[in-house]
Parts: structure tokens; C-alpha cells; sequence
């Protein structure tokens, strides 16, 4: 019997992907072995040396389900909490996430077609597959070893003598001036890992008078921490320093440095920390951006595009050349995005580089690049090398200078994608910033793919989410954005145990799309300025950044006041610009019949003329009488 047909597709993906040559992937297909799926990988892996990833990509076309790379996931104690590990373990999947509606399961096996149905019955949630490899996932549900789920301060406060509300005196003098004394290292690496384990994506340690506040951004949102004597905080930022290869004796500038926390800590984490320190008027404060290594990204679908701008966003990604630009502030998921993107069009047939300041996700099969401003390495010096690798899809960390603008045009309009980021506000001024770039307008809308301006929204906590009518001027928000009115969602004041109280729980992105058409190319090209550009991407049917975060409300996912608190409404009003654009159009066909009515009076003229003229001068040459 020849191979079952998704096994055919599996080999023939590979020979697509030049792993296989013609002749195997033939012996393959006629092979009468009777083989399973798990046959056939072995079979590849070892006889014909098929790499895992390579392996993963074929299958996953072959399946249609997007691949899930299990190595990169770091399980948490919410991992397990819908479906049990012993679940996961013997049907073979794991929840890495959820999306709206959706639990996001990783399986291996997706012959197994009761599973969506059985974990629907488990969790009451619509069920989103992707594709790992059997070996990582059950690598990965066998680890015994629980992750620790929050570190405590209580025994360091007991070692560097302080109580939870410390008293001055009490403080034992001497050990707290040492940086490298036991209990302030002790007391950095809990800061550090208690900030990891509960979601933080920033630590601020700011002196004031008496006290230093040490403060966890969390889903967008600063946390105290904990608070600690001013004594302390001199050793305290003195150790951060030391371990960020810092100037310890400068305190008088900023300076900006790197953790390896690899290198501090015994439990397995995997983490580098971005610090900066700053003078300020109490003394020195700092600011440390957690990036962790083992994060893994989401898959598309997750990210919360709507499924209209989901579609288009995908077609535009998988363009041969041009560019993919997102914008938005510090901290609005650019780069997530970006990076599920790019995992999404990697494949080992392309060649993948990336430019970043600083790296913040690792990804399989993809060739990354950390800047280095202080020897040289600029984003710009990055590209130019990378022009003369010839790679299919550059990303750059940011363009923000003029030389960066230049060489990442001139890369996207000769064969390559480029995806990289701005610091704009909305779509449309993307283009009046490339402009201040001194890239020349016929370039910008010669190159561009589609420019992505996005943020993110706290997630109203769904647990103990409160419906309301809304009226007055909610309800007229509404219906001006989205002509929709009907119950949407507050978020409770008191919080519930699953939302520590806070009412909200998580973020969802909300995005502005803006793809190229025929009238967004002619305005740009024009130089229209970013109101009109605005206006004729809103024609072609772009949902802006305020439209989506209303239909993130209209769908109970988030609350009208996040949703303002983020984006304001716009000033545009989708009929008007109708109207302004038929008007438009019209006063432009009228000019048209105007012109047409003008040339055929002139040929009329002129052929009255000819007619006159044959007839003041009789018959002189027959052949004229045709003119
Ligand atoms: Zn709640």
C-alpha cells in the first residue's frame, strides 16, 4: 500500500522545502510500508536527516494548523488550570493560551479528532489547534518538577532586620551598606524573580525622602511591591549596578546596562534584564525591563484582530517585497505582533534576519542580531549588512532616523520584506514621518505593504464583569463609531478573587490597519496631509484604532472607559467623508464631461472648418473629400 494520503503531502511538502530530492521523496511515496505518522517522522528523521523544524513546517502545511514550537513555552501555574496534566499527558496536547472565545491547544497527534470535542466539554470554550511535535509536548507534560509560582520577601526582611512595616532603628547597621552582603543580593534576585512570576514586564525602584518604592508594571499597570528604608536602597541600586556591568561610584548620569540573571540565580530562569539608572532628586533610581528568553509567541489569532483585518493582515504578510510597518507607543505589543508574524511566514526555505535593540523573543530558524550603539552597530549598519546577505524577510527594531528610513526603502522596493516599527501615533501620520525622514513621498507609497497602528486594552476581568445599558454620551460614542447600540460591559469596582480585585484581567490588542490602495498611493504620492490620508484609508474601509476598541466593548471583551482612556473617539465622521468623497468625485466627472465637451466643440470646429474650406475651393483632388 503507498503512504496514506497526509503522509503523500508531508512528502511532498518536504521536497517542496528542498529537504527531500526527487528520487527519495519517490521511493517514499511508493514505499509499501503500512506507516503511520509517527513511522514516517521517525523514518525521516533518521534515515533521511529531516530536521524537527523542517519536519514541524511540512506537517503543519500538510494539516493546515499552524505550528506551535514547544521548546520556547514556559509553563505557569495557570497552564494547567482548565485541563489537568494528567489530561494533557495522555491525550497529547497542551493549553498554551486563550483568545477571546478560543482555548489554544498545542497537540501532537491531529488525527485525533474527538479531542476538540472532548476539551470543549471540559472547559466550555471553542478550541484553536496548533501543531507540535509529540517528542517536545510530551518532553515538556512529563517534567515533574512544578514551576514555583511566587516568591515571598518575608525571610529577607527577617535577614536584613526589618519587619513587613519596618522601623529605622531596628535596621542592623553595616550589612546594609554592602552591596555584595548576603541579604541585599538575596533581596535583588526576589525583587527580580517575584517581578518574573507574577507577569511584570518592568521593575522601578524610585527613592523618595525616607523610603524606596520598588513598583511591578503589570499588564500595562504599575504595582507596589514592596517599600523599603532609604538605607537600604544605596546598596540596593549599588548590587543592580554591579550586576549590570555598571560604573558604580557614577551617580550623578544615567546609565544603561544589561543583566544576565542567568549568571545570579539557581532557579531556572532564563531572563536578561534592560537596566537604566537616572539621578533624581532623592537619589538614583532604576528602571529594569524584564526580557524573557523562554517567552514564546502567540499565534496570530490570538493577538485580538478582528477577522477581517486577521485576513487581510495575513494576505499582505506572505507580499514577496515591501513593507510591513507597525506603530503605536512603548509597550503596545509591536513587536509581539511582529514576531507572530514573522513565525507564521518562517519557513526553512526562507532566510530570515533580524536587527534588534533588544532582542526580546528568541525564534527558532531565525537568524537575530542585538545592536550595539556604543561600537557602531546601529540599525542602519545593521541593514546595510544585511542588504549583502540578500536575506527574504529583514526585520529592523525601529526606523527613527533618516538613514535607517533611507536604507530600509531601498531594501523593501529591491525584493525584500521588511517589517519593522515607528513611533507614531496612528496609521496615516506613519507616512508624514517617513517624509520627515527625508524619504521622498513616491517612495514611501512605492514600498509600503500596510501600516499597523495598535495598543493595548486591559481585559475586562470575565469572572465578575457587571452589564449596563449604556446612555448618554457612551451610548452616542457608540453609535457614531459603529451605529450599534445594545448592553455592554463595566468593569466591578470591587474585583473578585480572579482579577485580585482590580476588575480587569489581561490585555487584548486593538489595531488600525491600513493597507495600500489605488487612492491611498495617488494621495500620498500628491502629499496629502494625514487628515485627508486619514479620511481615504477610513473610504477604503479602515477600522481606526477608536472603531476597533468600540467593537472590543460591543463585544463585552473590554470597557467604554478603558476604551477612551486608550483612544479618543475620532473626529471623523464615516458619512461625511462619504459625502466629501462623491462630491469629490462628482465635481471631478463634471470636469471630466467639461474637458470631453471642450475637445469635441474644438474637433467640431475644426471639421467645420476643413468642410468649409472644400467647399470655398472646388473639386482640386478627389482624396481630400475624406479629410
Ligand atoms: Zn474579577
Amino acid at each position: 500500500m503507498a503512504l496514506a494520503r497526509i503522509q503523500a503531502a508531508v512528502v511532498n511538502g518536504l521536497k517542496a522545502l528542498g529537504k527531500l530530492n526527487e528520487a527519495q521523496a519517490t521511493a517514499l511515496l511508493n514505499s509499501n510500508d503500512d506507516m503511520s505518522g509517527e513511522g514516517l517522522g521517525k523514518l525521516l528523521q533518521t534515515e533521511y536527516k529531516v530536521t524537527d523544524f523542517a519536519l514541524l513546517t511540512a506537517r503543519s502545511r500538510a494539516f493546515g494548523i499552524s505550528p506551535f514550537h514547544v521548546r520556547n513555552f514556559q509553563v505557569d501555574e495557570l497552564t494547567f488550570e482548565k485541563l489537568d496534566r494528567d489530561f494533557c499527558r495522555e491525550n497529547k496536547v497542551l493549553p498554551v493560551g486563550s483568545a477571546g472565545p478560543f482555548l489554544i491547544v498545542a497537540l501532537a497527534n491531529p488525527f485525533n479528532l474527538q479531542i476538540t470535542r472532548k476539551i470543549t466539554e471540559i472547559t466550555k470554550q471553542k478550541v484553536s489547534l496548533l501543531l507540535a511535535p509529540e517528542s517536545e509536548l510530551m518532553e515538556l507534560l512529563e517534567d515533574k518538577k512544578e514551576q514555583p509560582t511566587s516568591v515571598g520577601f518575608g525571610d529577607v526582611f527577617e535577614a536584613l532586620g526589618m519587619e513587613g512595616d519596618f522601623d529605622e532603628s531596628e535596621i542592623a547597621e553595616g550589612a546594609l551598606e554592602d552591596e555584595e552582603s548576603a541579604p541585599v543580593i538575596t533581596l535583588v534576585n526576589r525583587i527580580i524573580e517575584d517581578a518574573y512570576y507574577s507577569g511584570g514586564s518592568d521593575i522601578h525602584i524610585e527613592p523618595s525622602e525616607k523610603t524606596t518604592r520598588v513598583r511591578v508594571r503589570i499588564d500595562g499597570i504599575c504595582h507596589e511591591k514592596l517599600t523599603i528604608p532609604a538605607k537600604v536602597s544605596g546598596a540596593l541600586i549599588a548590587r543592580i549596578k554591579v550586576m549590570s556591568n555598571l560604573d558604580i561610584s557614577e551617580k550623578r548620569l544615567p546609565q544603561d546596562g544589561r543583566i544576565v540573571f542567568k549568571q545570579y540565580t539557581r532557579k531556572n530562569l532564563d531572563i536578561d534584564l534592560r537596566v537604566s539608572t537616572a539621578p533624581l532628586n532623592h537619589g538614583e533610581g532604576v528602571v529594569m525591563r524584564i526580557l524573557d528568553k523562554q517567552k514564546s509567541t502567540l499565534p496570530l489569532p490570538a493577538l485580538g484582530f478582528e477577522p477581517e483585518n486577521l485576513a487581510l493582515y495575513r494576505g499582505l504578510i506572505q507580499r514577496p517585497f515591501g513593507m510591513v510597518l507597525h506603530c503605536g507607543p512603548t509597550g503596545s505589543g509591536k513587536s509581539m505582533t511582529l514576531y507572530s508574524a514573522l513565525n507564521e511566514i518562517n519557513a526553512p526555505d526562507i532566510v530570515v534576519r533580524t536587527a534588534e535593540d533588544p532582542i526580546e523573543y528568541t525564534l527558532p530558524g531565525i537568524c537575530q542580531m542585538q545592536m550595539h550603539r556604543k561600537i557602531g552597530l546601529t540599525f542602519a549598519a545593521a541593514l546595510r549588512a544585511f542588504l549583502r546577505q540578500d536575506p527574504d524577510i529583514i526585520l529592523v527594531g525601529e526606523i527613527r532616523d533618516s538613514e535607517t528610513a533611507g536604507i530600509a526603502v531601498e531594501a523593501a522596493l529591491t525584493g525584500h520584506m521588511l517589517f519593522s516599527t515607528l513611533h507614531t501615533n496612528d496609521a496615516p501620520s506613519t507616512v508624514a514621518r517617513l517624509t520627515e525622514m527625508k524619504v521622498e513621498p513616491f517612495m514611501v507609497s512605492a514600498s509600503i505593504v500596510c501600516v499597523c497602528a495598535q495598543r493595548l486594552m486591559r481585559r475586562v476581568c470575565k469572572a465578575c464583569k457587571q452589564s449596563y445599558e449604556p446612555t448618554g454620551r457612551e451610548a452616542e460614542v457608540l453609535q457614531k463609531s459603529l451605529q450599534w447600540k445594545g448592553p455592554i460591559f463595566r468593569a466591578n469596582p470591587e474585583g473578585c478573587p480572579a482579577c485580585g480585585r482590580s476588575g480587569y484581567k489581561g490585555r487584548v490588542g486593538i489595531h488600525e490597519l491600513m493597507g495600500t490602495s489605488e487612492g491611498l498611493i495617488e494621495a500620498i504620492n500628491k502629499e496629502a496631509d494625514t487628515a485627508l490620508l486619514k479620511r481615504v484609508a477610513m473610504l477604503n474601509g479602515m477600522s481606526t484604532l477608536h472603531q476597533d476598541s468600540m467593537k472590543k466593548v460591543r463585544a463585552g471583551l473590554s470597557t467604554m472607559a478603558e476604551a477612551i482612556s486608550n483612544v479618543p473617539p475620532d473626529m471623523e465622521d464615516l458619512d461625511a467623508i462619504r459625502e466629501e468623497f462623491a462630491l469629490e468625485a462628482e465635481a471631478k466627472a463634471e470636469a471630466e464631461a467639461a474637458r470631453k465637451e471642450k475637445v469635441e466643440g474644438y474637433k467640431r470646429q475644426r471639421a467645420q472648418a476643413a468642410a468649409d474650406k472644400a467647399a470655398a475651393a472646388p473639386p482640386a483632388a478627389e482624396n481630400q473629400s475624406s479629410v
